[in-house]
């Protein structure tokens, strides 16, 4: 079973030697954040995920959560952790002080997701489902809503969910029928049923607070027709107590592949009471104000699960025994050499280690972004605004696509082992499955990717980022690690031609950017962690210099860098040649063709 240990040099690295997390919170409102401060806070997480967290994950897959008499009833061990997550005050880490939050920035709080989802993602989806709500709430909500609902939510003694989904409706919300009618005060009547809310009822918290797209008797057909209310599971006494049980009921739980733990709900709603929140048919916008910060911790889903899976095949690569090392016994008084000199053994941890530490860089910079794009300085608000619109839909597609490969290469690492549930390595494949498919699916994360922000921003959006890369290549093509930083600088240059090439095309050829668009994604992926790891090697390098550098670890980061550039970013070869195929083949069989029995 892979036991969790955090992976704090790491995300040390990161946080002080390659962004300095202490300048740019310094920088942008935030001086209060410094070094003394955060060296505890990332300590403290990664004891209450390691000693907390992790010791449930197993067992909540094990038993999973229950329909008993229409109330959903979660492992044993979750009340105990839930209690652990409310008394440290995880759920409110970010949110708002004025509701009894710590008002610490996101990006503090994305290391917190980083190393909780590897100890209990399943677990894990009910702050990142609380937080979220609590996000759409301030930044939508009336007063009178926010001061009755959000204190509970940011202390944890209240949950969330987002209920969008019903079961014609799941990427075109447009189609969405929950129907709101207006009663006599501003209160709504909520009607319909919702599917797949993850967290949708449980045994954790006393009450749930769900936001509900819905449709008012006169809106327009369409996206523009969907409304956001706030509809809780208990409705609330005149003294703020909880009062009667509002008509929402769980119709059924979900059987499915992974996430057994994480109750993913059937809700009915039968004229259930509920408060607008934000203006009339504004609903979808409201909820896509936090889908930016929900999209990057659903990325982190895939970074956590797939840290995880690395740490099990490393541990197990050290201690099986198979055959003998290519160039003779390593360790001849054993019966035979541990799996780890093998090549092929290591190209699966190689590109494990390689793949997850790029993708948490990048994620960490998304985070910075996310920071200031939230502050007070509207100028470089508006900056990073655009930076994160960009790179959200790369983090979300990419990391959770690497999630998949890396816990698939974990399993291999363990052959036969690894398959079996004994040693927790199927689960981590299991779980990390769905995060390509919810929060919108990676093939909408794509489309988004390639319609909105690149063609919808005629290119505004790339050239800002590819900005950015630009000054670190110009100020390191010098450096000692010069050749990685030119390999990275190579790449970027090659996206920028290869969206010209399809911008280009798109005016004959319709369907290319559309046909192109999932394999754009992978490619931005694959050359933002050549940017993130030509960095890491150059902070690495600076840092051996250093009095007492930890030049074991620094070196593993600059060898690492080294093996993403010789085998892992070449991959956008074949996607760019798939690309830029004729999309004849692709589109040529109709319908009836697909399947000919
Ligand atoms: C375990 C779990 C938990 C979930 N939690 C929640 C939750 O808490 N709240 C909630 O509201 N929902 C939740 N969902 C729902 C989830 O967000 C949806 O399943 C997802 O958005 C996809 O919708 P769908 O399943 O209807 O698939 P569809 O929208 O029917 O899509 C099917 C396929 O078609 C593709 N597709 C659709 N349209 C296009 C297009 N225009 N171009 C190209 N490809 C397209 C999709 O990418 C996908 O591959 C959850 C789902 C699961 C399984």
């Amino acid at each position: 079973m892979p036991q969790f240990k955090a992976p704090l040099r790491d995300i040390r690295f990161l946080v002080h030697d390659v962004y300095g997390f202490a300048k740019h919170y310094a920088e942008n409102g935030h001086d209060e954040i410094d070094n003394d401060l955060i060296d505890p806070v990332l300590e403290e997480a990664a004891r209450f995920c390691e000693n907390v967290l992790d010791g449930t994950r197993v067992e909540g897959d094990d038993v999973g959560s229950k329909l008993v008499d229409g109330n959903v009833i979660t492992p044993p061990s979750y009340k105990k952790a839930a209690s652990a997550i409310r008394d440290g005050q995880w759920i409110g880490i970010c949110s708002n002080p004025e509701f009894g939050g710590q008002g610490l920035p996101h990006s503090l709080g994305l290391i917190f997701h980083d190393l909780a989802e590897s100890a209990n993602q399943p677990l894990c989806a009910i702050f990142t489902l609380a937080q979220g709500s609590m996000r759409a709430i301030e930044a939508h909500a009336s007063e009178q809503l926010k001061q009755t609902w959000l204190p509970k939510m940011v202390s944890g003694e209240w949950t969330g969910s987002m209920c969008l989904t019903e079961s014609h409706a799941g990427s075109d919300l447009g189609l969405l029928r929950t129907r709101a009618e207006p009663l006599a005060d501003d209160r709504y009547a909520i009607s319909g049923e919702k599917i797949f809310i993850t967290w949708g009822d449980h045994d954790l918290a006393e009450n749930v607070v769900h936001l509900v797209l819905a449709r008012l008797p006169d809106a327009p057909k369409g996206p523009k027709g969907i409304s956001l209310f706030l509809v809780p599971k208990f409705l609330l006494a005149t003294n703020g107590s909880l009062g009667e049980r509002n008509a929402v009921t769980t119709a059924k739980l979900e059987e499915k592949m992974g996430l057994k733990s994480s109750p993913t709900c059937v809700l009915n709603f039968d004229g259930a009471t509920g408060w607008l929140v934000g203006a009339p048919h504004n609903g979808l916008a409201a909820m896509f104000t936090m889908m930016n910060s929900a999209r990057l911790d659903v990325a982190f889903e895939g970074v956590g699960l797939g840290q995880l899976s690395y740490q099990g095949a490393v541990e197990y690569a050290r201690e099986r025994l198979q055959m003998r090392a290519v160039e003779g016994a390593r360790f001849p008084e054993q019966s035979a050499d541990p799996i780890i000199v093998h090549p092929d053994v290591r190209r699966m941890l190689m590109t494990q280690k390689s793949l997850v530490e790029g993708c948490r860089a990048l994620g960490y910079f998304t985070a910075m972004q996310l920071d200031i794009a939230l502050g007070k300085d509207a100028a470089k608000a508006k900056d990073a605004n655009d930076l994160v619109a960009l790179l959200t839909p790369i983090c979300k597609g990419f990391f959770t696509e690497r999630g998949s490969e890396v816990t698939d290469l974990g399993v291999q690492c363990l052959g036969g082992h690894g398959y079996i549930r004994e040693h927790g390595m199927e689960q981590l494949q299991r779980d990390v499955r769905i995060t390509r498919i919810y929060e919108g699916t990676n093939g909408i994360q794509a489309i988004d990717l390639m319609r909105r922000k690149v063609i919808g921003s005629d290119r505004r959006l790339l050239n800002a980022l590819l900005a950015v890369m630009a000054d670190f290549f110009a100020a390191n093509r010098s450096h000692r690690q010069g050749v990685l930083v030119k390999r990275a600088e190579k790449a970027a240059n090659d996206w920028s031609a290869l969206t010209d090439t399809i911008l280009a095309r798109s005016s004959d050829e319709a369907n290319l950017p559309m046909s192109a668009a999932f394999e754009y994604m992978e490619y931005a992926g694959y050359v933002c962690l050549a940017w993130c790891w030509a960095k890491m090697a150059v902070t690495a390098a600076d840092a051996m210099e250093k009095e007492g550098a930890d030049k074991a670890f620094l070196q593993a980061k600059i060898d690492t860098a080294l093996f993403y550039m010789d085998r892992i970013l070449p991959r956008t070869l074949g996607l760019e040649v798939s690309m830029l195929a004729d999309t004849k083949s692709l589109l040529a069989l109709d319908d009836e063709q697909m399947f000919m029995p």
